[in-house]
């Protein structure tokens, strides 16, 4: 009997394996393809990591504690994942991006540079935004190299004792008070312990729960940049813009890809019909031309050496799919099941998460040994739905 199976080793499967395994725990982890692949929510070159988070302050303890473990993993790998070139974020001074930040900061005492906007366009030539914005620059951020991370704590959950099976799917669970059941389409598995981090396929996983999961198809493009202003080695840094058409984000450019660079609000629901999405999630990304023009829109207006000619269509040197799992209020989910405590769900992450992955893995091997995690998690507790729908 193994101490926990993991089933989805993406992003916070990977790290739940690796830091299950390393605690000599008996751990299997299952995924239906091969890990890092591009068919969920976990690839695409970077993502970004910050700290003055502007979308709740109960997450700065845990970013505290994702960044310790990012850099550990770093020191037991013996390569760089994180890359610190800072972050700007830009918006009106009374927008949902500038008071959050703000507020997480005053919080929790982070440190944070406010500019004027003419301030910030001396300081970086490489962007524009109205006059009377406020621009704030976070110091202690920067990207994550998403694939690699993946990889590397596949590899080092393999290292420290993990058996993982990749190409195979879960089909069904089932939990007892006495131990957890997964099957595949082939082999049975029992354990003390399931976690169940499946991404954008966690409705699947979960249909008995009815959890209120929205999945967004959404798109990620690279630009290339004749001019060096966006480039990482130049000191541009990631960047984070609140406009009126919605919120955009991106990293500078460090290889001949170019600055890369996406739309966060948007996004095209996909259907799950009849509560399995194999049919949409197979891999296949098609293009959205509006989701394009919207992110070329933001380029001409708030990045404007990136296209030079206003007039012109600048093509992506490269561009990717990929997968947000929303939940109502765009919180993650983070609980044991109700009825079977012996079943962890992290689930919903809302496009926001991978920068937590390291610290999920490690709240989910602190359910595994019974330990309380130190974590203010009630607002991410599953009964927060319940409570909304029968008010
Ligand atoms: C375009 C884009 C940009 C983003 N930018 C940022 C960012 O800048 N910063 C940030 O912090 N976050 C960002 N995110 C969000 C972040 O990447 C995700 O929240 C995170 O990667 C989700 O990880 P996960 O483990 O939940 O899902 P995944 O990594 O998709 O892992 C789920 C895994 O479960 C497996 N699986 C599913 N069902 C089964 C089954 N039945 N049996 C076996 N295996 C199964 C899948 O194959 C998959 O490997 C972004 C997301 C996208 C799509």
């Amino acid at each position: 009997m193994f101490d926990a199976i993991v089933v989805g080793i993406g992003g916070v499967g990977s790290s739940a394996c690796y830091n299950l395994a390393k605690q000599g725990l008996q751990v299997l982890g299952i995924d239906r393809y091969c890990p890092p692949h591009p068919y969920g929510s976990s690839h695409g070159d970077t993502r970004i990591i910050r700290k003055s988070y502007f979308e709740h302050p109960s997450y700065v303890p845990l970013l505290q504690r994702a960044y310790t473990l990012w850099s550990e993993l770093e020191d037991e790998a013996d390569k760089q994942l994180y890359f610190p070139t800072g972050l700007l974020e830009v918006g009106p001074a009374d927008g949902v991006v500038i008071q959050g930040v703000l507020r997480s900061a005053s919080d929790h005492n982070l440190p944070i540079e406010r500019l004027s906007m003419q301030q910030a366009k001396r300081q970086f030539p490489g962007i524009n935004g109205d006059e009377d914005w406020q621009v704030l620059f976070e110091k202690d951020a920067g990207y994550l190299l998403v694939d690699q991370c993946v990889e590397t704590q596949i590899a080092l959950a393999t290292y420290h004792g993990a058996t993982i099976k990749t190409n195979c799917s879960m089909v069904r669970w089932s939990a007892d008070r006495h131990q957890v059941q997964v099957e595949t389409q082939s082999e049975r598995f029992i354990a003390k312990k399931l976690i169940l981090c499946a991404g954008p396929w966690a409705d699947q996983a979960l249909q008995e729960f009815c959890l209120p999961l929205k999945v967004l198809h959404k798109h990620l493009y690279w630009y290339p940049c004749v001019n060096p202003l966006y480039q990482q080695a130049k000191g541009f840094p990631c960047f984070f813009f609140e406009t009126s058409t919605g919120y955009y984000y991106g990293s500078p450019a460090f290889d001949e890809s170019g600055l890369k660079v996406a739309r966060h609000s948007g996004g095209t629901p996909v259907a799950i019909p009849g509560g399995t999405q194999s049919a949409i999630l197979d891999g296949t990304h098609p293009r959205e031309e509006e989701d394009q023009r919207h992110v070329e829109d933001f380029l001409r207006m708030y990045m404007p050496s990136v296209m030079p000619n206003s007039n012109a269509r600048s093509q992506p040197s490269r561009w990717k799919g990929c997968y947000y799992t929303m939940t109502p209020d765009e919180h993650f989910i983070v609980d044991a099941l109700p009825n079977h405590e012996n079943v962890f769900v992290i689930a919903g992450l809302s496009g926001h998460g991978f920068k937590f992955t390291s610290v999920l893995g490690e709240i989910a091997a602190q359910f595994v040994n019974e330990k309380t995690t130190g974590f203010d998690l009630d607002f991410l507790k599953m009964s927060r739905f319940q409570k909304a729908s029968t008010q």
